[in-house]
């Protein structure tokens, strides 16, 4: 405590501030747009952070190993 030079971030899930090395960074995408005529499908990634316990319930831990191994 008090060193203050890590960055916060606030969970994506719980509203919780953070530690940044204390977080589990995670790129979330989401379908945005769809029209009915020209099928608009728009991926939106967007970064959010989760603290570990959240990451723990939404197994992202797993599925960021899975997203490793693709690339
Ligand atoms: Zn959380």
């Amino acid at each position: 405590m008090g060193r203050g030079r890590e960055p916060l971030v606030t969970c994506d899930a719980c509203g919780r501030t953070v530690p940044r090395d204390k977080a589990v960074e995670y790129v979330k995408s989401s379908i945005v747009d769809i029209d009915q005529k020209d099928v608009v499908i728009d991926l939106t990634k967007r970064k959010v952070y989760y603290c570990i316990s959240c990451a723990k319930h939404r197994k992202i831990f797993e599925k960021k190993k899975r997203m490793f191994r693709k690339e």
